[in-house]
């Protein structure tokens, strides 16, 4: 919110806001203006002091914008192992941070993580700021905020991009009110404005029918989480250059209110569907909610995960979970099998950057056939059973 202050040292008592203020929500009084309750914060009345002694905090804001300098990603870890998002981080933001000729800079929280960060070091990577404490060990949401908070506001970074993980997803607006700052959640392409130094965030809007851009022309850091899955992996570049800079921080009786005591995975029929290397996926072709079975059979044969086309999922067919696409997962296997999907825009964008995609459909003219790399024209109830047999054989012998 904006703030507004009569720096007093300025104020003369000339009384001329007071006719510029169309809200009525300035007196003077002993030669010194006083700003009312009713401000609306308009800003009329700062251009019509001739001596300058109103303050809008949101142009104080704006004149401290340049003293913000830098690109961070946060590298999620979970049980001590770096998460693939991380990598997808350090690729994208390399480009955002030499495309503002700063530093790229990784914030790494937990325990015991030296090594890891040493690792780290190979990606062309400027600074990692390594913050270790037993309660930064397993990600909760007060220490975590506290941490990146603390740093933030100690080191002024221009850009802070987080993936939109179930982690980064709780810790990124935690972050983001605490500062007083935009965030742009699931983005799906980040870039510089030329000339302004203003990140654009693109992301889908509007249930997926639009790609909104986003700007925080005003507020510095400038947030947004990435969705995992749609940047490119950054690959260690053999130019070591970077240095890790430990941090030490002390935590209040508060931030210890939450003690893990133990993790329970949930036990899912699929392992997650984006770190999967092998996907089978089941369309409307499958014809009813019960021949989700050969999708089963055939993706437990080849270790792979099930996914699945949003009309199933709209059908009820399968939950929502499995689904990919624009509006589901987005999803990068070595293999992805469409079984039944006719390859809709929406479902293609979910799953073109897949490395091979097999797609068997009985209609030759299927969208999903001009993204394929092996198209099978046949009814899925005739091939499939033969597939899975064979594959079935395969493994007996
Ligand atoms: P259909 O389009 O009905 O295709 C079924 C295919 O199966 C056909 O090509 C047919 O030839 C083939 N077939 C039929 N019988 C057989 C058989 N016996 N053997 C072999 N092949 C057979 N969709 C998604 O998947 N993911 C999303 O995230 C997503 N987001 C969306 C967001 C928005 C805003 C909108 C408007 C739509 C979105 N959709 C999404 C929906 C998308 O547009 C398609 O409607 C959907 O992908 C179609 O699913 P499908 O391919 O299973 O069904
Ligand atoms: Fe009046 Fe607007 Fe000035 Fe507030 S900002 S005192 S409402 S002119
Ligand atoms: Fe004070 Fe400026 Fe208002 Fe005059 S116009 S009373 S100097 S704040």
């Amino acid at each position: 919110m904006a703030e507004i202050k009569i720096l007093a040292e300025k104020c003369t008592g000339c009384k001329k806001c007071i006719s510029a203020c169309p809200f009525s929500a300035i007196t003077v009084e002993d030669k010194k203006a006083r700003i009312l309750s009713n401000c609306t914060f308009c800003g009329a009345c700062v251009s019509a002091c001739p001596f300058g002694a109103i303050l809008l905090e949101r142009e104080a804001r704006e004149a401290d914008l340049s003293s913000y300098r830098g690109v961070w990603i946060f590298a999620e870890q979970r049980n001590g192992e770096i998460m693939p998002i991380t990598y997808e981080l350090l690729e994208i933001g390399r480009k955002l941070a030499d495309a503002l000729g700063v530093e790229l800079s990784a914030l790494l929280f937990g325990n015991g993580l030296r090594k890891k960060a040493e690792v780290m070091l190979n990606y062309e990577l400027d600074k990692i700021y390594l913050v270790e404490h037993p309660l930064l060990a397993y990600y909760r949401t007060g220490p975590y905020t506290r941490a990146m908070v603390d740093l933030i506001r100690q080191k002024r970074p221009e850009v802070i991009l987080m993936g939109a993980t179930s982690t980064g997803r709780d810790l990124a607006p935690r972050v983001a009110t605490r500062l007083k700052t935009g965030l742009t959640a699931d983005c799906t392409g980040l870039e510089i404005e030329k000339g302004t130094r203003n990140l654009i965030q693109t992301r889908p809007a509007l249930g997926g029918n639009i790609m909104a851009s986003i700007i925080s022309p005003r507020h510095r850091p400038q947030m947004a989480t990435v969705r995992p899955r749609v940047m490119k992996k950054a690959r260690p570049s053999g130019n070591r250059r970077g240095e890790i800079i430990e941090v030490k921080l002390d935590f209040t009786q508060e931030d210890k209110m939450v003690e893990v005591v133990k993790f329970i995975k949930e036990e899912r029929e699929i392992e997650d569907l984006q770190e999967a290397e092998i996907i089978v996926s089941g369309g409307r072709g499958l014809g009813k909610a019960e021949n989700f079975s050969l999708i089963r059979k055939l993706a437990r044969l080849l270790g792979g995960a099930v996914g699945a086309s949003r009309a199933v999922v709209d059908a009820g067919w399968i939950p929502s979970y499995h689904q990919v696409g624009q509006t589901g997962k987005t999803v990068q296997p070595k293999l992805y099998i469409a079984c039944g999907i006719s390859g809709a825009i929406q479902h293609q964008v979910g799953m073109r950057n897949s490395e091979i995609i097999v797609a068997i459909n009985k209609d030759p003219n299927a969208p999903i056939f001009d993204i394929a790399t092996y198209g099978i024209v046949q009814d899925l109830h005739k091939f499939l059973p033969v597939l899975i047999e064979k594959l079935e054989d395969e493994k007996r012998r």
